[in-house]
């Protein structure tokens, strides 16, 4: 690794629900040695411990909805004074709207600091709704396992985890399709947005995980 990969970096990964934001994120992260922040991870441990935050998001996320807009962007805020951003963050899953986009240049601007990229990840329609039907989620590690078609008997094998694999409820297919709309409604033209700001780099989010953390590392090194 090069010691350029340590200097400090704000990405955004953008991308349709199953387009591996998550999983190129959590890669990317360690690789650059930054924070890694995804919303749906947040709102999700929210709704694991009852929080009136957890309590008023569940609602939005099991009908595909997006969370408002002022709830999303002040966890967000918060989430980026903590210490390991020090070395910058990769947003996955955030913004998810321009006003999300506008919010988010405001707070940064505070902070005195700007986006280095955003990434946004091209996957066929057809290839996401496959992967989202066949994609199981650990109760207890959040870790992702791709790769089933039925319900696995077995439990997480990610590290020492043993936690239950259940099938997100926005996972299951009458609610895919909505949030593939609400994709192309509300998050899209954050491509727009952003080209027209100079930050844009289209990548190929096809193929295998590595084949796609290879083309990542390839677009973030010629931001350097
Ligand atoms: P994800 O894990 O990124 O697919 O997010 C799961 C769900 O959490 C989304 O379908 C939304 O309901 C909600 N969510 C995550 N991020 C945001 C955001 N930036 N704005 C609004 N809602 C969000």
């Amino acid at each position: 690794m090069s010691t350029s990969m340590h200097c400090w970096r704000g990405i955004i990964l953008l991308g349709g629900p199953g387009s591996g934001k998550g999983t190129q994120a959590t890669l990317l992260a360690q690789k650059l040695g930054v924070a890694h922040i995804s919303t749906g991870d947040l709102f999700r441990q929210n709704i694991k411990l009852e929080t009136p935050l957890g309590k008023l998001a569940k609602a939005y996320i099991e009908k595909g909805e997006l969370v408002p807009d002022d709830v999303t962007v002040s966890l967000v805020q918060e989430r980026l004074k903590r210490p390991d951003c020090a070395n910058g963050f990769i947003l996955d899953g955030f913004p998810r709207t321009i006003a999300q986009a506008d919010a988010l240049n405001r707070v940064l601007a505070d902070m005195q600091l700007s986006l280095t990229a955003v990434l946004n990840l091209r996957v066929a329609p057809e290839v996401l709704v496959d992967r989202l039907s066949r994609r199981w989620t650990c109760k207890s590690c959040g870790a992702v396992f791709p790769e089933f078609s039925l319900p696995p008997r077995a439990g997480c094998k990610k590290d020492i985890c043993d936690g239950e694999l259940y099938q997100r409820p926005d996972d299951r297919p009458e609610t895919q399709r909505h949030r593939i709309e609400v994709y192309h409604e509300q998050t899209a033209p954050l491509e727009a947005y952003y080209a027209a700001r100079g930050l844009l780099i289209q990548i190929d989010g096809e193929g295998s995980i590595e084949s796609v953390h290879q083309r990542i590392i390839e677009a973030v090194r010629c931001k350097d």
